[in-house]
């Protein structure tokens, strides 16, 4: 049984190398990635209280919308099956078979899976597409895309408070800025928050991020220039700089967040700017389902994965 309300485990673990030494900085990896494996990070943050609320208003259906191989759709799945919750997972674009592992493992936690069209999945909060989904499915609780909303943005501020000092800055990955919301308001007006845009074009991300602060907050950005091509789009200079990572830290990151998250902050150390004697925190969110997806699309190969994954 899953417990809502139970201390996760997610430990702030410091990482040294001689460029930090050189730099001046201490490197803080906060380990949101080790919270559960099938619930991975950020997504469980954001379920936290979502679920509270379905629980507490009565729901006994959750839906929620996702692409095919979507970490939330996966963490929900999970959770939702843990709690007792039937569920619904709207997936964008057509069915394939067989199913990815990230939707066979979905549907075999008891997640009814239907597809919405391109067109339908883009007007999703549309009256036209919830009434549909409603009378096809009755009555249920809606967790937005990516899970953000403003119940999201408060279970991921709670990670700040299991830092036990003031980060200089704080470094995190973006699909839908629901985490980073959550980091800026647990933050309150301390420190510098760096967000790193996972998508192209990330620019539209501020004014999301904003709309998602219930005050306004000033110690925080955007960086839109390490998508590495596009959203889950990866290269081979990415692979190597996972691998290398992983090799001196002995930490996996995901393909298609916390590695190009990582990746940022080593050019913007080379860069210097952080100020010296700065304390770092980069946020593992997880996402390590994802590598599962690279295989199957045969973005990475089998051996490729053996021989860093262990
Ligand atoms: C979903 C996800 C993110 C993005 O979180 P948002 O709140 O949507 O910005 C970052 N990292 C990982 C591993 C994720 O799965």
């Amino acid at each position: 049984m899953l417990d809502l309300h139970q201390k996760v485990n997610a430990p702030l673990q410091q990482i040294k190398e001689y460029l930090f030494e050189e730099k001046g900085v201490e490197v803080f990896i906060k380990r949101e990635d080790l919270i559960h494996p099938n619930i991975s990070g950020n997504k469980w943050r954001k379920l936290k209280y979502n679920l509270i609320e379905a629980k507490a208003k009565g729901y006994t259906t959750l839906l929620t919308f996702g692409g095919a191989y979507s970490n939330h759709i996966h963490a929900l799945a999970t959770a939702g099956k843990l709690l007792g919750f039937k569920m619904i997972g709207c997936i964008r674009g057509e069915e394939h078979f067989p199913l990815n592992s990230t939707l066979l493992s979905a549907q075999e936690n008891g997640m009814q899976l239907h597809y919405l069209s391109r067109t339908e999945y883009r007007e999703k909060f549309s009256k036209e597409v919830i009434e549909q989904l409603h009378q096809k499915f009755g009555d249920f609780y809606i967790l937005p895309e990516g899970g953000t909303n403003e119940l999201a943005v408060k279970g991921c501020s709670e990670i700040i408070d299991e830092i036990n000092f003031t980060p200089d800055y704080l470094l995190s990955a973006i699909g839908t800025g629901g985490t980073l919301a959550g980091l800026i308001t647990g933050m309150n007006h301390s420190g510098q928050i760096i967000g790193i845009s996972s998508l192209k074009g990330g620019s539209f991300l501020n004014n999301d991020i904003t709309q998602l602060l219930p005050k306004r907050h000033t110690n925080w950005e955007v960086l839109t220039d390490y998508h590495f091509g596009g959203y889950a789009k990866t290269t081979e200079e990415l692979f190597s700089f996972i691998k290398k990572f992983k090799q001196q830290h002995h930490i996996l990151l995901d393909p298609i967040y916390t590695s190009k998250m990582t990746y940022a902050f080593y050019q913007l150390l080379k860069k210097d700017t952080f100020k010296r004697g700065s304390k770092i925190v980069l946020l593992h969110t997880g996402g390590l389902q994802g590598w599962q997806g690279m295989i199957e699309q045969n973005k990475v190969s089998k051996e490729f994965i053996q021989a860093f994954f262990n």
